[in-house]
Parts: structure tokens; C-alpha cells; sequence
């Protein structure tokens, strides 16, 4: 009998990025229901940030008292005003920060069964003049999928959604990469200036995608690869 491991490729790993309000929160739970294995950056870190952790216990040690708010949890917007305008403090941050969230990636991708799908949802994975965030080894990733939508559209989501300041999410928008720099990185755009129904099916299209690679056939990528 062919032992099992022989018949079932390794764990398949994916970058999964986009600019505010484009649709990567939606486009996640698509691929999850299919059946991807989502790992979200932000959600562990802030896990690895909680009251009683090393990471929390660290960032205190060396910022003190002032960005621990008054019900003893993380400060985030103490830590962001620190990290803002300096470099140094910024580098320190993501000393403490990433290592540990190599750390519980890798953990989690260990715990996966062999023939996962593994979506690395991060947000910020494109950082401003197009560079990819380097703290984490993206090289066993077989691709990165960027979620692309009009400025436009995705501000009169998230404002109809949230309720959010027009101009306080155009601004956020401004301090981040542009469309053009993610879509430079792109081996896979999910165009989502359309309905759900056109996403589901841009969705679907890109699941096909990702596991015709998994089967080794690389098909199906044409017209959406940018
Ligand atoms: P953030 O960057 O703020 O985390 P996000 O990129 O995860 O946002 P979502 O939360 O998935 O984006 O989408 C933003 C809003 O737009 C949500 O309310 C979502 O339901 C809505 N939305 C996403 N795609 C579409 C679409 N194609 N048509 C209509 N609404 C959509």
C-alpha cells in the first residue's frame, strides 16, 4: 500500500493582501469556506499582545507604563503615537513584535494537516514605495493574491459600513501602498470593484488557481495575473 504522506502534497502557503476596505476580511471567509486554512497576521498579534503575554510583558518593559491603558490592556494608540515618527522605536516595535509572530505562524502551519492550504492574510504585506514587509520568509509561499478595488469604492464601503470618517479613511488610505504597488507583487488580483456575486466568482477563479498548483497543473491564471 502507497503510505499516505507519498500521496499528499506539503502544506501550500499563500500571501493574501489589500488596502483598506477592498474586501480582504470577505475574500478570507470565501477561501476559508472552500476550505483554506486562514492564518490573520493582525489577529495574532494581537493575541501575542494580551495582558500576560511575553510579547505585551516586553513592550511594557521598554515603553513603561504609559501605553498600558487603565484596564491594564495594550494602549495601541500610545504604541502608534510612539512608533509614528520614529524609526528607532518603529524597529524596536517589530523586534519584539515579529520574531513571535514567526513563531506562532510557524506553529500553527505545523499544527496543519499536510495537504493544507494555507492563506497568510496581511494586511500591510506591501508597504509604501512597494517593498514586501520583510520579517517573515515569504519564499515557500507559491503566491501572493491582492485584493484590488477602486479608492472610491472601498471608501463608500467602509464608510457605509462602519460609519467611518470619509476623510479619516482617506488619509489611512494615503499613508499606505498604493494600488499599483500591490498589484506590482500580485501573482494573483482579485478584482472586487464589482457585486459579492462577482467577487464569489473572482473567488472561485482563484481557488482553482491555487490548487491546479497544488496538482502541479499551472492553469488558469491567465487574465488575472498581473
Ligand atoms: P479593512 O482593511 O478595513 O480590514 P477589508 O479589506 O477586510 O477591510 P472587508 O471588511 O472585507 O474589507 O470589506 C469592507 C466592506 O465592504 C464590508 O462591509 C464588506 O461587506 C463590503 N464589501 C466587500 N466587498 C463588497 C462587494 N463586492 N460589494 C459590496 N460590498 C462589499
Amino acid at each position: 500500500m502507497t503510505p499516505l504522506r507519498d500521496t499528499v502534497g506539503p502544506v501550500r502557503e499563500f500571501g493574501l493582501t489589500g488596502g483598506i476596505g477592498s474586501g480582504k476580511s470577505t475574500v478570507s471567509s470565501m477561501l476559508e469556506s472552500r476550505g483554506a486554512l486562514l492564518i490573520d497576521a493582525d489577529a495574532i498579534v494581537r493575541q501575542l499582545q494580551q495582558p500576560g503575554e511575553p510579547v505585551f510583558d516586553a513592550m511594557v518593559g521598554w515603553w513603561g507604563d504609559r501605553i498600558v491603558a487603565p484596564d491594564g490592556t495594550l494602549n495601541r494608540a500610545a504604541v502608534a503615537e510612539i512608533v509614528f515618527s520614529d524609526d528607532d522605536e518603529l524597529a524596536r516595535l517589530n523586534g519584539l513584535v515579529h520574531p513571535a509572530v514567526a513563531v506562532e505562524t510557524q506553529r500553527r502551519i505545523d499544527e496543519a494537516p499536510d495537504d493544507a492550504i494555507v492563506v497568510h492574510d496581511i494586511p500591510l504585506l506591501v508597504l509604501p514605495g512597494g517593498e514586501l514587509l520583510t520579517s517573515r520568509d515569504h519564499e515557500q509561499w507559491l503566491g501572493i493574491i491582492v485584493v484590488d478595488t477602486p479608492i472610491e469604492t472601498a471608501v463608500d464601503r467602509v464608510v457605509a459600513a462602519r460609519g467611518m470618517d470619509r476623510a479619516d479613511v482617506q488619509a489611512r488610505i494615503d499613508a499606505q501602498a498604493t494600488r499599483d504597488e500591490r498589484r506590482a507583487v500580485a501573482d494573483f488580483v482579485l478584482d472586487n470593484s464589482g457585486s459579492l456575486a462577482e467577487l464569489e466568482q473572482a473567488v472561485a477563479d482563484c481557488w482553482d488557481w491555487m490548487t491546479s498548483i497544488e496538482s502541479g497543473i499551472e492553469s488558469g491564471r491567465e487574465g488575472d495575473v498581473s
